[in-house]
């Protein structure tokens, strides 16, 4: 049996455009085949994310190619690559450098519109979940170091130059504002 996953995209102007991102394979039924993979899951939701990210940068693109105050095409200064971490993995989009018009001043001559978007290069629900991870990580390596160090008083014994006292003197001290 072959499981063919497509993604139909309908623009603005309802053409739709097909893409298959990936097929499943399985030629038994066993416990282990039975269902999608871990990693076949990931696989489809990156490559989901990338032809949503695209598709969404295309909407974006379309009307900074002109000028908006006077209409005139803007010309491209060529293109570059852009990385943007997701909660699906990390993505690598086309993004174009415009010239800005001549019909008035500017600051710049020419703008990225995606890496103004994006100048973090990072999206809020990644950032939020890695913010949130990294306060769980201090509490429990916290939790851990008070642990380690009543079982080293009750034993006599103090780590006062240990590396493990060092990484959680620091991570106290950054936790208190020190
Ligand atoms: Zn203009």
């Amino acid at each position: 049996m072959i499981c063919k996953i497509q993604v139909v995209t309908i623009g603005e102007d309802g053409r739709n455009e097909t893409r298959e991102i990936t097929s499943i394979q399985r030629t038994d039924v066993k416990p282990e085949t039975l269902g999608l993979t871990l990693a076949e899951g990931k696989m489809i939701l990156k490559d989901l994310q990338q032809i949503v990210v695209e598709s969404q940068v295309s909407s974006l693109l379309l009307p900074k190619r002109t000028c908006p105050d006077c209409g005139e095409p803007r010309c491209s200064k060529g293109n570059h690559t852009l990385s943007v971490r997701t909660v699906f993995g990390q993505l690598t989009v086309r993004s174009p450098r415009l010239h800005h018009c001549i019909c008035r001043p500017h600051e710049t001559k020419t703008f990225s519109p995606l890496a103004e978007l994006l100048p973090n290069h990072t999206l809020p629900e990644l950032l939020f979940l890695e913010t949130k991870w990294a306060s769980l990580m201090s509490y429990g390596m916290n939790i851990e170091t008070l642990a380690r160090r009543a079982a080293d008083r009750r034993a006599g014994q103090y780590f006062h130059h240990s590396p493990a006292r060092r990484r959680c003197s620091g991570a106290l001290g950054a936790r208190n504002g020190r």
